[in-house]
């Protein structure tokens, strides 16, 4: 071998080493970028519940220097659902996506508008026995208005949720499986809950109920009441019995199912399609719920966290009892 030989070797060794320290120094780079938008999550209820619908309202900076300040835009919904995957990853659940297009009601739209297309973001923490049963936890994640930082609604359903099935997964014996999903585009139609709809029926799921959570951040009278709605008599009770023993102040409303034609919140999606469900949150139709709702008022400050944790507590004996009965 002659020198200019072994020269030539060393200058090509030397390129494509310097060649791969810039790729993984650019590797590193885009790893801080896009990195951890949560960061450690606090062990207290009462500590991470205000993180989340902080970090989801834009009150906190995400670890990776940026803000949700609105889940309304195409690119701020994305945004949004990197940070609940993530949420989603820290309780140990495989993040799964919901992808959909709906065409717009009137095809000569699409010619000019996009059909709508939205992504559901969901996770399932298994049963530990034989089930086939679904327990359906949900709760929208989009905004309801350009610069609406909708911290009540609805980071405070999202927090509740992920709070929930937190507790959930140190169960040990679980009867039945427990799908937790964030809907996307609540705000328009309730397009992603319909699209979350078509896809359980796709799956074939035996749903044993859907518990749809929407606005849990206000008090104003400061009675601790949570609202229920529903037209199933055993869900109604089983919330009921459970609020009795914790002496969690509840106000009802019973749905005809029949005729029932809503588009207000995620729960009017499933009525018609004849599943078990309720909804629950602040007061709204007994007019006890933020006047900032779709509001750019909608803020972090608003949120009364000690009525949302009492909720939390509360939600959280009633799955924990059916998911263990
Ligand atoms: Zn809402």
């Amino acid at each position: 071998m002659n020198t200019e030989r072994i020269k030539l070797q060393i200058v090509r060794k030397t390129f494509c080493l310097t060649l791969l320290f810039v790729f993984l120094l650019s590797c590193t780079h885009t790893a801080e970028n896009n990195g951890s938008m949560i960061g450690s999550i606090s062990e207290t209820r009462s500590e991470y519940l205000k993180t989340i619908v902080g970090q989801l309202s834009g009150k906190f900076e995400l670890k990776n220097n940026t803000f949700i300040k609105s889940r309304w835009s195409v690119t701020e919904r994305e945004t949004s659902r990197k940070y609940l995957k993530e949420l989603i990853t820290t309780l140990g659940i495989e993040v799964k996506e919901n992808e959909y297009i709906s065409p717009n009601l009137n095809p000569a739209i699409d010619l000019l508008l996009s059909p709508f297309k939205g992504t559901n973001v969901y996770g399932i923490l298994p049963a530990t026995t034989q089930s086939n049963q679904y327990i359906v936890l949900g709760a929208h994640y989009d905004a309801g208005r350009e610069n609406a930082p909708g911290a009540i609604d609805n980071a405070t359903g999202i927090a509740l949720i992920y709070s929930v099935v937190r507790e959930l997964s140190s169960i040990e014996t679980r009867n039945k499986n427990v799908v937790l999903v964030f809907f996307d585009q609540e705000e328009e139609e309730l397009i992603g809950s319909n699209a979350f709809i078509k896809f359980m029926k796709a799956q074939e799921w035996n749903v044993h109920s859907v518990h749809c959570f929407d606005m849990v951040g206000w008090d104003g009278d400061g009675d601790d009441a949570m609202e229920i709605y529903s037209a199933s008599e055993s869900l109604l009770n089983t919330y009921k019995k459970a609020a009795i023993r914790l002496k969690k102040p509840l106000k009802e409303i019973r749905i005809d199912p029949v005729g029932y034609d809503n588009n207000g919140t995620d729960f009017d999606a499933f009525v018609p399609e004849g599943f078990n469900v309720i909804g629950a949150g602040e007061c709204y139709y007994h007019r006890d719920s933020t006047p900032y709702k779709d509001s750019p008022d909608d803020t972090y400050e608003t949120v009364n966290f000690s009525y949302l944790e009492s909720c939390t507590n509360f939600i959280e004996t009633v799955i924990k009892e059916m998911v263990r009965s």
